[in-house]
């Protein structure tokens, strides 16, 4: 530890001593960044393989993005939802275009979209489907993660995650993911809603098996229960196709979005869904003093208007097949199994060789910046504006790092 502490750099350690420790970052200091590419304090350059848990995806300030910006702060950044501002109906009737629903409600953190459906299907459950007072249940999956509140992590399966801040919200269910037959099993008369992710992110890339996403669906149908699809980081190019279920040819009831929508600049999340299940709120009942708010707005038509031209789910595809037949090539050189869809990699490193950390550390001396998850996993999601030549780069400094 006091060795740790002589080697960091004067930087790394003013960052943690008036800090809670809940993240344990890389040693890296960083200052600027464009595109895929980001700047330390020392002027050192690294490739962004991480582009903030996918809240990056249009890469480090993206000109069209940081327009919209400035020419917002320049107008008008906040109303609250009590008045009207000029920003809101666009990026309303625009994202709910992009997802093919009547309506959408903003809100700013990812946790604060699942903590919205989790309302929303409970109130839809005893208002619509009839469910008696107090006896909605919501069926999860093993293995997720849907944000950090005192709910979520009452359904959360991590031990890090839930561990000591109990006492813990009744109402879910958890099976394992993948698993239709345990899935069958769990919902009953009083279900209204499975919450799953499409793709399990912060598990390590985790793609469910053929006909999953497809047989949840028909279920959810079949039971009257609501499939709420969180895409706050596997959607909005990520995985190839504006939404990973959108790749299984699956529509769920509810979108939950986030990350990518603020752009990398600002924090904007959104539930989408149809007049029949958002509509069961009425005023009073939820809200956010700065959900939907005019720069959050502003910045989020824009990352819409991006996406509906389908430039960044073909650069996500086609960047994808290159960048996961490099990694393939690391099986048995290193590595013991790459997932994934899209510009977006797990990566199980042989544990002989060395930890996730060891490997993130390594890679971050070679001008590579990328994130470990659950122990020997590491997560690989750069921007969509990163080029071959540099996907090219990042495998052959994470060959170099198995080989060393
Ligand atoms: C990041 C994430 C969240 C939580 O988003 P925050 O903005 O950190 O609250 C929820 N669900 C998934 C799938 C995520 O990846």
């Amino acid at each position: 530890m006091i060795e740790d502490m002589l080697r960091t750099p004067a930087a790394v350690q003013d960052s943690e001593r008036h800090t809670a420790h809940n993240y344990h970052p890389l040693p890296v200091v960083i200052t600027s960044a464009e595109g895929a590419w980001v700047t330390d304090v020392d002027g050192n350059r690294y490739l962004d393989c991480l582009a903030g848990y996918s809240a990056l995806n249009f890469g480090h300030r993206h000109p069209t993005l940081v327009a919209a910006a400035h020419a917002q702060l320049d107008r008008l950044t906040l109303t609250s939802r009590a008045f009207i501002h000029d920003q809101f109906a666009d990026f309303c009737r625009e994202l709910a275009a992009l997802c093919g629903k009547d309506l959408v409600l903003p809100m700013n953190t990812g946790a604060e979209a699942v903590e919205t459906g989790i309302k929303v299907a409970r109130k839809w459950g005893y208002q619509v489907k009839g469910v008696p007072a107090g006896q909605a249940n919501i069926v999860v999956a093993e293995g997720n993660f849907h944000g950090r509140t005192t709910t979520i992590v009452s359904f959360s399966t991590d031990s890090d995650a839930r561990a000591d801040f109990g006492p813990y919200t009744p109402g879910f269910r958890i099976v394992p993911y993948g698993d239709l037959a345990a899935l069958t099993e769990a919902i009953d008369e009083h279900t209204v809603a499975v919450l799953l992710e499409p793709i399990q992110g912060e598990q390590g890339v985790v793609v469910p098996p053929e006909g999953y996403l497809p047989g949840v669906r028909r279920l959810c149908t079949e039971r009257d229960v609501l499939f709420i699809a969180d895409e706050i980081q596997s959607g909005l190019g990520r995985t190839g196709a504006t939404f990973a279920c959108e790749q299984e040819g699956v529509v769920p009831d509810m979108y939950l979005l986030g990350k990518a929508l603020g752009g990398g600049i600002v924090p904007v999340s959104a539930v989408a869904a149809d007049a029949d299940v958002l509509g069961v709120l009425k005023p009073g009942q939820h809200g956010s003093t700065f959900g939907g708010n005019p720069l959050a707005c502003a910045v989020a038509t824009e990352v819409v208007r991006l996406l509906a031209t389908g430039e960044f789910q073909r650069r996500s595809a086609a960047l994808g097949e290159r960048l996961h037949a490099g990694l393939r090539g690391l099986i048995g050189k290193g590595l013991v199994a790459v997932r994934g869809r899209g510009l977006w990699a797990g990566l199980d490193i042989d544990p002989a060789l060395m930890s996730g950390r060891q490997a993130c550390e390594r890679l971050m001396e070679r001008g590579v910046l990328a994130k470990d998850t659950h122990g020997s996993t590491i997560r690989l999601a750069p921007p969509l504006v990163i080029t071959e030549e540099e996907i090219d780069h990042a495998v052959a400094q994470l060959t170099a790092v198995l080989a060393d």
